[in-house]
């Protein structure tokens, strides 16, 4: 049995509450979540993270990305979604079977500062 905790997951030996499922990929509530909504995307093939996600698993997964956007918009309504995704602890990758977060945004009152600058 693999020791994955996202394998565990899509096994359902780990309880989760889903967001989209198909053939290929998973999503569901992140348990600490950031905003009310945020979802963790999977595929259901375990690979660590984008280095070495076959093209295909991609496909697969960026197929089901919208259609999660469009789950999370129903039920929560929000202003606007980040798409985010760690590859390596030390971009902060804590677990290592590849995710893309989807964190809803609420405009300013959703307590969260989540922005890139150059300057
Ligand atoms: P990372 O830091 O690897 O990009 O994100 C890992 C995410 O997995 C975190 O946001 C964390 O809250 C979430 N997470 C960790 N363990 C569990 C779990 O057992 N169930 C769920 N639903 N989410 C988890
Ligand atoms: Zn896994």
């Amino acid at each position: 049995m693999s020791e994955c905790l996202f394998c565990k997951i899509i096994d359902g030996s780990i309880p989760s509450a889903k967001v989209y499922e198909d053939e290929h990929v998973y999503a569901f509530m992140d348990i600490m979540p950031l905003t009310k909504g945020h979802t963790l995307l999977i595929p259901k093939t375990h690979c660590r993270d984008l280095f070495e996600m076959p093209e295909e698993v991609a496909s697969q997964l960026y197929t089901a990305a919208p259609k999660v956007a469009k789950a999370i918009q129903a039920a929560f309504n929000p202003a606007g979604l980040n798409t985010v995704n760690n590859n390596g602890a030390a971009a902060g990758q804590t677990v290592f079977h590849y995710h893309l977060h989807f964190i809803p945004r609420y405009d300013e009152t959703d307590g969260l500062r989540l922005v890139w600058t150059t300057s």
